[in-house]
């Protein structure tokens, strides 16, 4: 797939228009990208919203069809975007696969197949007796157009299980991806211009903060925000001021509660796997466990053997578990964490030493003990490879830690007790829990996904993530034409007392004093010859 992007020789006089794509195995440059201008942001929204209506007119079977050549497209080129993904991101290959690609595709899959039912006119049956004469039904609208903001950890995941969605329910979509993954953004444009998408449907936005502040100024009818927390609150404002419809996917402070009589050889991998996978850069990350106290040591020495086991290295080593951290300041962050838990208390039993000879941000994957949530380390998001444990005397006070964090993404409960398991869950404060298994319900794409607090609010993936692209309108039709309400206008006491009459027939908890009401036929004549109308 040919791929349009500037050398990284021009326009160096032109510095601040250009966002650069950094490979952070070595920390250099390989590519820029020209940076949207607010003007050209305003002149991409009319653009997006003069293409919408005809992409919301085609027949649901032509969007399904032009999706599927863009899922076809993302199939056919998956190499090459693997390829940039690794070199953009670091992250190992094997992961690029899988969280990345396949996750796309199935994004795709899933939602064509069930797109067409979901936006289905919806009959509404009416209850009321007073309300029998009319019919109505529910249509769904797309809501025009969409802005998508992303983050560089799934540059091409979270981007598509957003835009996916909002094509086929009728939106046009402008994506401003990270300015540390502007290649991959790139090639999402280029992609949707290979499926033949019609053109100015799907537009990409290049830039930083300031080109993300320009797209929510320029208008959407809805953004799609991925990103911490501190850029969250600044899109929540900008969107309130313009009471533009927001859903927010932002931080999280993982926990995982591991129980006395869980599998600790699996519940250990899961842990070293959910701290350190995507080198500890994934929202979903286990960012703090708790584990009953009478299994702790064995618990601990098992994720530390396994933690050693693991080999750090660039993409192009096909055997690295782990590559680097994405920018210099990431791993600043994380030392720094590493450094108040320290000085706090908590020993670091293996990792935490930088890899020089590897890059500028290979960190070894640490393990952290003798934590406690006086420390950043278990308060804020660490977003990096630390697997922080904490025993705990029992499960409750395992659930009641889980539940003190501002942050409510997922979590996680290890046991071999289904039953209680369940229980546990129903306590637990976060979008979404996992028993047995940490992280991976990010891959069901039938699966809600979504935080509350300070991780946000509003839903990606599954059903919810979809009707999230669509405005519920409801249509109503009078059955009986030529008829007057009877509470309309020509207000007498005798309306007032059929009024009354009503409530009692419908609402009186007594079958008596309904039948009572029904016996007042005074009051229903005069509801039903109503003269004084106006
Ligand atoms: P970020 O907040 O720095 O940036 C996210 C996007 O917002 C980028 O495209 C950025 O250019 C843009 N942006 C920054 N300031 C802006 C502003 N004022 N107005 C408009 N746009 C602005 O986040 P990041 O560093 O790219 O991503 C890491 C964060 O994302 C972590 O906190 C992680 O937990 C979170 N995240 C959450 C989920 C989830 O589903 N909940 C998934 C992935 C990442």
């Amino acid at each position: 797939m040919a791929v349009s992007r500037p050398p990284l020789t021009a326009a160096a006089n032109v510095e601040h228009s250009y966002v650069e794509s950094i490979d952070p195995v070595t920390g250099e440059a390989f590519a820029r990208f020209e940076v949207a201008q607010p003007a050209a942001i305003c002149a991409m929204m009319a653009r997006a919203r003069a293409v919408q209506p005809d992409w919301a007119r085609l027949p649901m079977i032509e969007r399904c069809r032009a999706v599927r050549r863009l899922r076809d497209a993302l199939f056919h080129s998956r190499e090459e975007i693997i390829g940039v993904i690794t070199r953009e991101t670091g992250k190992p290959r094997v992961e690029a696969i899988f969280a990345e690609i396949v996750l796309a595709l199935d994004t795709a899959d899933y939602f064509i197949r069930h797109a067409q039912r979901w936006l289905r006119r919806q009959r509404v049956p009416h209850r009321n007796i007073t309300l029998k004469a009319k019919a109505g039904w529910i249509e769904y609208e797309p809501v025009g157009v969409v802005a998508i903001l992303s983050p560089w950890n799934y540059p091409l995941a979270i981007p598509m299980a957003e835009l996916i969605p909002a094509l086929l329910a009728g939106n046009s979509v402008v994506l401003k991806p990270s300015e540390l993954t502007p290649w991959i953004g790139s090639m999402i444009g280029e992609l949707c211009i290979r499926a033949g998408l019609p053109e100015g449907l799907v537009q990409i936005v290049q830039g930083d903060a300031t080109a993300g502040a320009a797209l929510v100024e320029a208008g959407p009818d809805k953004v799609f925000f991925t990103g911490s927390v501190e850029t969250g609150r600044k899109i929540a404002a900008a969107c309130a001021g313009r009471i533009i419809p927001s859903v927010l996917e932002l931080g999280g402070k993982d926990p995982m509660l591991v129980f006395a009589d869980a599998d600790l050889e699996v519940a250990s991998s899961a842990a070293v796997w959910g701290s350190f996978m995507n080198c500890g850069q994934a929202c979903l990350s286990v960012e703090r466990v708790y584990v009953e106290q009478s299994i702790a040591a064995r618990f601990t020495e098992l994720c530390v053997a396994k933690a050693k086991k693991l080999r750090v290295g660039p993409p192009s080593d096909l055997e690295s578990d782990i590559g680097p951290l994405i920018r210099p300041r990431q791993l600043e962050r994380v030392e720094r964490q590493l450094r108040d838990a320290v000085e706090r208390g908590a020993k670091i039993l293996v990792g935490g030493g930088r890899r020089p000879e590897l890059g500028p941000t290979f960190l070894d994957p640490a393990v952290v003990t003798d934590v406690d949530e006086s420390m950043d380390l278990m308060r804020e998001e660490t977003f990096g490879p630390v697997l922080a444990i904490r025993a705990v005397a029992s499960a409750d006070e395992a659930v009641k830690f889980a539940n003190e964090s501002p942050f409510a993404l997922s979590a996680s409960i290890w046991t071999r007790d289904i039953v209680r398991a369940r229980e546990v869950a129903s306590q637990l404060r976060a979008g979404a829990v996992m028993i047995n298994d940490v992280a991976s319900y990010y891959g069901i794409v039938e699966a809600p996904h979504g935080g509350r607090g300070a991780s946000g609010w509003g839903r990606t993936h599954s059903r919810f993530g979809f009707m999230e692209m669509v405005h519920a309108k409801y249509v109503d039709v009078d059955r009986l034409t030529g008829r007057f309400n009877a509470w309309w206008f020509g207000y007498t006491a005798g309306l007032a007392t059929a009024a009354d009459r009503l409530t009692q027939l419908l609402f009186a908890p007594g079958w008596k004093q309904r039948g009572t009401a029904l016996k007042d036929i005074r009051a229903w004549r005069a509801l039903l010859s109503r003269r004084n109308r106006i």
